[in-house]
């Protein structure tokens, strides 16, 4: 297998994994992004972090992963939860049915994992929205939300037993996990630092081979009912939550090893997160160039940078250009504006920087 999920275990970073008692079980998925990296703690609790998707193979080498560590499903008794995204999900409630194990998730989670299909129908609403906004195509979107209903089974509900805020901790026999919620890729993105260790359960948060990307989703804590949501009028500014996120992982320092949601366990975070950091600044000066060219749509900005990309991929580069654009709002180089039927444009306010 080329799987880059799959690690070398004679690293380093996967030696010291093994030596503080947590094993990485990369379990296949359906997306892009390849395996997901689901974490055992040999501790007590027996803890999982994160569950695969919901799917009989991914089940199936989950047990075989557990089995060659001799454990079983019903072993398990806590379960954590990175984020909201299926691949981390989706076999969550099958896991605890079987193992009555705990599910500890952050507590603006919750109700969102509990009612899985209503808060999907809402996420969809919201995302067509803010793609009619932006200039994406009516078929494009119809397309985009067939996908989105097909791959929904992927995911599933599940129950949050043990709600966790910023700073809480999770006390372990041999370990203690600080909770930090780092939105950004998600608004759900949660950490968990063992800071006698040095070591960050990172998940989707900050990954070494690809840059995590920063999904414009809906607000956690929004009704279900929001209209103003509904629209795509209030969507959150997800790349610079991001950008904060990265800040305040970067200005921990007692991180030595970073165990991410796909790929492979690596350590020097904080160069990596400055060679983001600098790739995220370069992107934005590269949009406002095109912005300065003339006033642009982000799907027509999204079409020149990725060509037929921006259509097959609408929502993930929509999301990728619109992360750039609200740090040149924000900065006051650019403005928005809107046109006929809602449609909005961004337009430079200053020269662009070279
Ligand atoms: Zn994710």
């Amino acid at each position: 297998m080329t799987d880059v999920a799959l690690w070398d275990p004679e690293s380093d970073p996967a030696r010291e994994t093994v030596a503080q008692g947590i094993r990485c079980i990369p379990i296949p998925t359906p997306f892009a992004v390849g395996r997901v990296n689901v974490y055992l703690l040999e501790d007590d609790p027996l803890t999982l972090l994160d569950a695969g998707p919901n799917s009989g193979r991914a089940l199936d080498e989950l047990e075989q992963g557990l089995a060659a560590l001799g454990h079983r499903v019903e072993d398990l008794e806590l379960i954590l939860v990175s984020h909201q995204h299926m691949d981390h999900v989706g076999l969550v409630d099958i896991l605890a049915r079987r193992s009555g194990a705990e599910v500890a998730a952050l507590d603006l989670l919750a109700p969102w994992l509990a009612r899985y299909g209503e808060f999907q129908d809402a996420d969809d609403a919201f995302s067509g929205a803010v793609m009619a906004r932006n200039g994406i195509p009516d078929e494009t979107r119809l397309a985009l939300r067939a996908v989105s209903h097909a791959f929904r089974g992927w995911g599933a509900k599940a129950t949050v037993t043990r709600p966790l805020a910023e700073g809480d901790e999770i006390v372990l026999r041999d370990r203690t996990l600080r909770v930090h919620h780092r939105p950004g890729h998600s608004p759900s993105d949660t950490v968990f630092h063992d800071a006698e260790r040095g070591t960050l359960l990172a998940a989707d948060h900050l990954i070494k081979h690809i840059s995590s990307n920063p999904l414009i989703a809906r607000p956690l804590d929004a009704p279900l009912d929001d209209a103003e949501v509904a629209a795509g009028l209030a969507r959150p500014q997800s790349l610079r939550i991001y950008l904060d996120s990265l800040a305040a992982t970067r200005a921990m320092d007692d991180v030595r090893l970073v165990l991410p949601g796909h790929g492979q366990a690596f350590t020097e975070h904080v160069p990596l997160i400055d060679e983001r950091t600098r790739l995220h600044a370069r992107r934005a000066r590269r949009i406002h160039k095109l912005i300065a060219e003339r006033p642009r749509t982000a799907f027509e900005i999204a079409q020149s940078m990725w060509g037929n990309v921006a259509v097959t991929q609408a929502y993930l580069t929509l999301s990728e250009v619109l992360g750039h654009v609200d740090l040149l709002l924000n900065d006051g180089l650019v403005a928005e504006v809107e046109g006929d039927g809602g449609v909005v444009r961004f337009e430079s306010l200053a020269q662009p920087a070279d």
